[in-house]
Formats: C-alpha cells, sequence, structure tokens
C-alpha cells in the first residue's frame, strides 16, 4: 500500500517537473514578478527605486549585481535584532551559516520558509527520477547526517549550517516520508553532542539494518569516504557490540545511548556474518554491497571540490552506481539531478526554473567592471558562465561565485555541469589557476604515485609570497610512504602541469619560483575537518580548503606544521 502511494507522488513530482521545464522562459519571468511582489516593501528594493516594478529590464536596470560583500550590512542588521523589511518581506526566521571551508571565510545568509520549500522541491524531484531508475522498495537508507549546533544571534534569530536549518525544519520529517524517514539511525544519532558519535551509531545502526539498507547517502562524497575510512578502523568493535548487544564505552552522549540500546539486542550471527565478510575483503575493494547486499546506490554530491573523492568512493562502493546529488547553496537551490544514471565525471544538473530567478554572465566577461547578463532562456550549449542568483530567501542578482558550463537542456530549461568555484586559487602576478586547474594538475602528477601502490588521501595548496619570488605550495597527505625519486618526479609533474600561459611564462623568465611539493604527515587533513568543525561547520558540508591563504591562520598552521617532506621543482 506505501509503495502504492510512494509510486503515485513520485510520478507526480515527475510530471510536475516536466511541465515546469517545458516553458521555463516564462516560469522564470513569473518567479521574478513573485519574488518582487512579495518583497517590494524591502529597503533594499526601496532604495534602489524600482518602485513596484517587476518586469526583467526594469530589474536589471535598477538592481545591480551584488556579492555576498554588499549584502553583508544588512544581513548583520537582520541578525542583530531589526524586525523591519530589510531583504525580504517577511521576517527572517532562521540563519544560515555556509561552511566557508572554500574561502576560509564562514558567511551569514537568511533561512526562510521559502528556501525549506525550495529544499524540499529539490530533494524530491531527484528522489522522483533516482526511483525511476532505481526503485526502492520499503527499504532504509543509511545517511550520514549530521547536525551542527545551532546558536542564537544577537537579535535572538537562531543560526545554524544549512543543513541544519532544514533537518530541525518542523515539516521536515512529514515532506520527506519514503525518503530520509527511512533512515536507519534515530534521531537522537543525527542530532547528537559529537559526531564521532554519531558516525559510531550510523554505521552501527547500519548493520544492524544491513538486510534492509537500499542506499547509501551524504550530503558530500567526502563524508562518505570519511565514513568508510572510519570503518575500517572500528569494525572489529562494532562488531562486538552487535555480538554482545552493548553499546561501546566510546559512546558518552546520554539520548543517543538510550535511543541506541532500544535497537540493540545480542546477536552473535549478524557479528559472525560481518566479521567473515570484513575478513574476506581485499583492501576493502566493494565493502558497502558486501555488508548491504540489498543497496541499490551510493549517492552524495560527488562533482566539483568533491571529484577528487570519487576514486576512494569506487573503492567502497564496488560495482554500485554512484549517483550525484543536486546542486545548491547555503544561499539559495540552483538545480536537479534528473539523469541519475550519469556517473560523477559527466553528471550535469537541471535548473528548477520556480525557485529563483537566474541570470548568466559569459565567463570571459565575469571580469569586466559591467558585465552583462542573459536570462535562463539566452544560454547556449557548450559555453560556461557565472551563474547570478536572486531568490525567495532576499538576494537580488547575487553573484554565487559559481562557474558552470551548459551541457544542453531539459525541455527547455539548462543542464548544467559544475565547473568550479570561480574566485582564483593560486595567482602570484599574472598567473591565473583556479581550483579546476589544480585539480587536474593534482591528477596528473598522482597517476605516478600508481606504480608506487601509494593514494593520495588529500590535497591543498599555498601561494608562498614571504620571499621576494612568489611561488606555488602544493600539500600531499599519502596513503604510505613513496620513492623519493617518484615523489621529486610527481613535484616536477606539478610544476609542468599549470599550462596557464601566465604562469609557464613567470615560470620560464623565473619570476615565480620553484613549485614546493609538502608531503604532509598521515591524518593532517582529519586535524583539519575537526577544526571546521570547531569552528561550527558540520561534517554534512565539511569541503576540504583547496588554497589555505594567509588570512586562515589557524589552518595554515596545522599544514605547515605537519609537513615531513619537501621539494622542490626542476622542471624549468
Ligand atoms: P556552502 O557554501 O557550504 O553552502 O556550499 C555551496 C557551494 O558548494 C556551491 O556554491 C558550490 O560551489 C558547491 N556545490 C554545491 N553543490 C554542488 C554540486 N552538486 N556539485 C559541485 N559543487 C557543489
Amino acid at each position: 500500500m506505501l509503495l502504492k502511494m510512494e509510486e503515485f507522488e513520485s510520478e507526480k513530482v515527475i510530471k510536475d517537473f516536466e511541465e515546469l521545464t517545458k516553458n521555463a522562459g516564462k516560469v522564470q519571468e513569473e518567479t521574478l514578478k513573485k519574488i518582487l511582489e512579495e518583497n517590494a516593501e524591502t529597503e533594499y528594493l526601496q532604495l534602489l527605486g524600482l518602485n513596484g516594478k517587476t518586469d526583467v529590464e526594469s530589474f536589471k536596470q535598477c538592481v545591480p549585481l551584488a556579492t555576498h560583500k554588499d549584502l553583508e550590512p544588512y544581513i548583520q542588521r537582520i541578525m542583530d535584532g531589526e524586525t523591519n523589511p530589510i531583504l525580504t518581506g517577511k521576517p527572517v526566521p532562521t540563519i544560515s551559516l555556509s561552511s566557508g571551508t572554500t574561502q576560509g571565510k564562514q558567511k551569514f545568509v537568511p533561512f526562510n520558509d521559502e528556501l525549506f520549500q525550495n529544499t524540499m522541491q529539490i530533494y524530491l524531484t531527484s528522489f522522483a527520477y533516482r526511483n525511476r531508475d532505481y526503485p526502492i522498495q520499503n527499504g532504509k537508507a543509511l545517511a550520514f547526517i549530521y547536525s551542527s549546533k545551532q546558536f542564537t544571534t544577537k537579535g535572538g534569530i537562531p543560526a545554524g549550517t544549512a543543513t541544519t536549518n532544514v533537518f530541525r525544519h518542523p515539516e521536515y520529517r512529514q515532506l520527506m516520508k519514503g525518503i530520509q524517514s527511512q533512515c536507519c539511525s534515530p534521531d537522537e544519532v543525527v542530532f547528537g553532542s559529537d559526531f564521532h558519535e554519531s558516525l559510531y551509531c550510523h554505521l552501527l545502526c547500519g548493520l544492524l539494518y544491513y538486510n534492509e539498507v537500499q542506499f547509501i547517502s551524504s550530503t558530500f562524497a567526502h563524508s562518505l569516504v570519511q565514513a568508510f575510512q572510519t570503518f575500517e578502523l572500528i569494525w572489529e568493535d562494532l562488531c562486538s557490540d552487535i555480538r554482545d548487544g552493548i553499546l561501546n564505552e566510546r559512546i558518552t552522549d546520554l539520548p543517543t545511548r538510550a535511543a541506541m540500546s532500544k535497537l540493540l539486542k545480542p546477536n552473535p550471527e549478524l557479528a559472525d556474518l560481518i566479521y567473515k565478510k570484513c575478513s574476506s575483503l581485499s583492501k576493502w575493494y566493494g565493502l558497502i554491497p558486501e555488508l548491504f547486499p540489498n543497496a541499490k546506490y551510493v549517492y552524495g554530491i560527488m562533482t566539483g571540490s568533491m571529484e577528487p573523492y570519487v576514486k576512494q568512493l569506487r573503492r567502497y562502493a564496488g560495482w554500485l552506481p554512484l549517483v550525484c546529488a543536486d546542486y545548491g547553496a547555503s544561499e539559495g537551490w540552483v538545480a536537479a539531478n534528473v539523469n541519475p544514471r550519469s556517473p560523477p565525471e559527466s553528471a550535469t544538473f537541471a535548473v528548477l526554473p520556480n525557485i529563483g530567478y537566474f541570470e548568466f554572465i559569459p565567463l570571459k566577461e565575469s571580469r569586466t567592471s559591467e558585465p552583462k547578463s542573459i536570462g535562463l532562456s539566452e544560454v547556449e550549449v557548450g559555453q560556461e558562465y557565472e551563474i547570478i542568483l536572486t531568490n525567495f530567501a532576499g538576494l537580488y542578482r547575487y553573484r554565487l561565485g559559481d562557474a558552470v558550463k551548459v551541457m544542453g537542456f531539459y525541455n527547455s530549461t539548462p543542464e548544467l555541469k559544475f565547473l568550479c568555484r570561480q574566485n582564483l586559487l593560486l595567482s602570484i602576478n599574472i598567473d591565473k589557476n583556479t581550483e579546476k586547474d589544480l585539480q587536474l594538475a593534482v591528477e596528473e602528477a598522482s597517476k605516478l604515485l600508481v606504480a608506487e601502490k601509494v593514494d593520495l588521501i588529500d590535497f591543498t595548496s599555498h601561494v608562498d609570497v614571504s620571499k621576494e619570488k612568489g611561488h606555488y605550495v602544493i600539500f600531499w597527505e599519502l596513503s604510505g610512504d613513496a620513492d623519493e625519486n617518484v615523489l621529486k618526479e610527481c613535484c616536477n609533474c606539478l610544476d609542468r602541469a599549470f599550462v596557464d600561459a601566465g604562469y609557464v611564462s613567470s615560470r620560464k623568465v623565473n619570476s615565480i619560483g620553484p613549485l614546493e611539493l609538502r608531503i604532509l604527515k598521515k591524518g593532517t587533513f582529519y586535524k583539519i575537518l575537526l577544526h571546521s568543525l570547531s569552528m561550527g561547520n558540520t561534517l554534512n558540508q565539511f569541503k576540504t580548503p583547496r588554497c589555505v591563504g594567509s588570512s586562515n591562520k589557524s589552518v595554515l598552521q596545522i599544514v605547515c606544521n605537519n609537513v615531513v617532506k619537501t621539494y622542490f621543482s626542476t622542471a624549468y
């Protein structure tokens, strides 16, 4: 009966999405009109002299492009307790704290009911398409989800990470019936006070329901990899908890202990089975389908800065498909994955035309002083754009900072490939290298490690301009020891792999010094993760900082204090 209900709802969600995307241009105009009408009385729009106009032309004429920095003073006043309409017509009930791991600075942005509804629409849309390709039947999900601590702003508004605000929303459970309500772990685990404890219990719950788990998910691929890396270390403890029916003493949170003790009963057969499964695996290849024989797929964001974790995730996932989760930010959602069969390398996201008004600036123009944007219907396949967001949460022509490429159209809405965060990561003089350039260079150089049977665990970078001549520093954490000569060659390869003309010419005339490769102690990136969590982030939203600027002192200190070997390039 329940299954029928789910099928019916999935079909309805798909039908709605098909309708919305058939005339995406028109839906965009209506959406802009609605946003501007609902927020016409706000101080922000009033000051810009929009005078109640809601058409695209007037909007673009009156409202300037804005960055987070432009909006910060307004958001601050909201956080300080001003209740007059500043950015949104209705008072802002909650504030989201973005992960900030990419740039080292956390951003506060409004989170309201409309944003919550958008989140649900995105989740349900992509779930409906996923369910069509990989149907879930009365199953459970092993979802590695964690809630961050909430705090209250000076003006009394609750604040937390965007994912936490979603999980804590009173309607979340009801609306997600059929998706997250299948989560194996009780709420006490999700909302537990310590992420180590929550992770341990998520894994334990997954094992208790091993036969019912139909998919494994997390917000980002990083936390999936992190979960199974942890499993490698603690699986025997998990087995003994199952054998004896007693929760390990490391779990100290009382509500979590109480909730888990309701699930745990002595089960030596299950403990033996898991022990046998784990002992049979070579290098943990195919761990996920081995443990969860009825799992259909592994789900999470695996694109953009998460791509480097796909290789490690594939090792655990074995033959199970990796399905990419949707595209959005704490500031607002953009697009859903409606082609769940696409592997992470070619995943695209179809823009939802009713959740915001989207503009696109051709990448070539985005660094000019007056970049011109075009609408969603005007984008061209194969072209790259910066994405601009106007939404129901008080953002108007907001530069999200992401670069995307249009890969095609789903009906008449663009299908986007996420390229990268647009800000330059590595730049000393005329050289310009983005996160993607760094990722490609690292990918190229780390191929040399294959023969050494050593994996690259994670990487970051830094621009060292402390001496007269600046140079790039790349930090690598490896799974084991590699030969000196191989690492020297990796360093040279990295230097050569930055092919941007500015970098190459600067290196040739030695105005940029030799690239430096620093090998880090094992566990260094874990320390960075712990640091980020101590700053209020959650594991759900953690992204490894791909470049550590001098202003990010604490993370720079962590990497610099954990260097075991250093190599300088002789490539030029
Ligand atoms: P946050 O600042 O924590 O809200 O993270 C939002 C940022 O994460 C976005 O602006 C993107 O750069 C990145 N992001 C979100 N979803 C995806 C995705 N599906 N693929 C790649 N990057 C993503």
